[in-house]
């Protein structure tokens, strides 16, 4: 096989924003991806005209105006702005934590009754400093809303006590003492017009892509096709799990067409009681207005990532953190090979994260 200046590992956000500039740079890439597709986790196929979100929602939201003018060189984004709400035994409520929440939740309407009742429902708990992510969202928002909003949905997501889980992951969800449903808090949001598939496709325009190809089996026949290698796969699995293995979350989607034009009316439903065994229900089709005489759903069931999964979400305590940075240890001994994306940092990163980590790597790597 003929040289190239980089061999990239997986066809997501990071590897294709990486081809693409140094493409422009004249570098020649080779494009590796294991799955029989590209785009990664942002892929989407049509299924009876509606755009599918095949690895779960992907909604794209960034503060970041150079991300943003980036993006939008490949894709053209609706004016889509994600308002889930979330469903309790038979009550329902707006997401993220807002007035409307707490209007429904007890019957209040000034921002003053809210804050009083959560202050109210916290006064003994004296938390100071909050430890974990259940101190954290009962601090936030009280008791009533921890119990059925949050423990439920997080021990489901992640498989552990919220007691045992990091404060940070409850800090991603905004929280607001004014009536306002729009989940993320971003300047700029929407979902790219006919799925992502297409923009991940225009930013590997030119370049060479070897899809079904596993990494592992590929170098064993090609150790020399590239001077340097761009990795965004797992980084245990890089160096053989040598040093114990990194845990994930992965998800397992159950996605069925139904008959209907309007299945739940809105995109994003989540089922914060833990006897219901899914988190959250998907209609793809309201990501972009569709109104197609069918509809498509995907429910979302969360479960520990074992090998032969795929990693969705890194779980970010301190014993995967403290294991992630041996690997970076040994990572430093290979200046041949760069790491990078949401497998290769051990990292939760958003699509727009994830193309600012590309486009900062890229930099400094084509730039000198
Ligand atoms: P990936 O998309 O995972 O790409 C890595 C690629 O490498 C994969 O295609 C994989 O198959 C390939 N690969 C791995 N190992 C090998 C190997 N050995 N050989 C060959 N190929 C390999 N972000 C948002 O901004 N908004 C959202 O609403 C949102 N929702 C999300 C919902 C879910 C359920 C999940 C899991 C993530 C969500 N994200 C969201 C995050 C978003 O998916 C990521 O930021 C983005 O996809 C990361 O891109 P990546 O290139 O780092 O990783
Ligand atoms: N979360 C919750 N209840 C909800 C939605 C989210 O408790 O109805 C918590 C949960 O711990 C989750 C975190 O907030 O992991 C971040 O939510 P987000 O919607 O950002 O999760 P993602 O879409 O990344 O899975």
């Amino acid at each position: 096989m003929e040289k190239y200046d980089y061999l990239i590992v997986g066809a997501g956000l990071f590897g294709a924003v990486f081809a693409h500039e140094a493409k422009q740079k004249g570098k020649k890439c080779l494009v590796i991806e294991k799955r029989d597709h590209i785009a990664g986790n942002v892929y989407t196929k049509s299924v009876e005209g509606v755009n599918v979100h095949v690895y779960g929602a992907h909604i794209f939201h960034t503060s970041d105006e150079r991300v943003w003018e980036y993006v939008n060189r490949f894709a053209k984004f609706n004016n889509y702005i994600n308002s889930p709400v979330a469903i309790y035994g038979d009550e329902l409520y707006n997401l993220p934590f807002n007035m409307n929440t707490f209007s429904k939740m007890w019957g209040i309407k000034t921002p003053a009754e809210a804050k009083k009742k959560i202050a109210d429902q916290i006064a003994d708990l004296n938390i100071t400093n909050p430890q974990n992510l259940e101190e954290q969202a009962l601090s936030l928002v009280g008791r009533d809303v921890y119990e059925k909003l949050i423990k439920g949905y997080t021990e489901k997501q992640w498989g552990r006590q919220c007691s045992e889980l990091p404060a940070f992951i409850i800090k991603r969800l905004p929280l607001r003492f004014i009536y306002d449903n729009n989940y993320f808090n971003d300047r700029y949001q929407g979902v790219a017009e006919g799925g992502y598939t297409s923009m991940v496709e225009k930013m590997l325009d030119g370049t060479k892509v070897l899809l079904n190809t596993d990494y592992f089996d590929f170098i064993k026949d090609n150790p020399d096709i590239a001077s340097k290698t761009v990795f965004s796969g797992m980084i245990d699995r890089f160096f053989d799990y040598s040093l114990g293995t990194l845990e994930y979350r992965s998800v397992r989607f159950e996605t069925e067409v139904i008959d209907t034009d309007n299945y739940q009316g809105n995109a994003v439903v989540n089922y914060t009681d833990a006897k219901v065994p899914y988190t959250r229900i998907i209609e793809h089709k309201h990501f972009e207005f569709g109104t197609q005489p069918k509809t498509v759903i995907s429910k979302e069931y969360s479960k520990e990532w074992k090998k032969g999964d795929e990693p969705y979400y890194p779980v970010n305590n301190d014993t995967n953190n403290a294991l992630y940075e041996k690997y970076t240890a040994l990572a430093k001994n290979r200046p041949d090979v760069i790491f990078g994306g949401r497998l290769g940092a051990y990292k939760y990163f958003d699509m727009d994260k994830v193309i600012a980590f590309a486009l900062d790597t890229a930099g400094r790597e084509l730039n000198g």
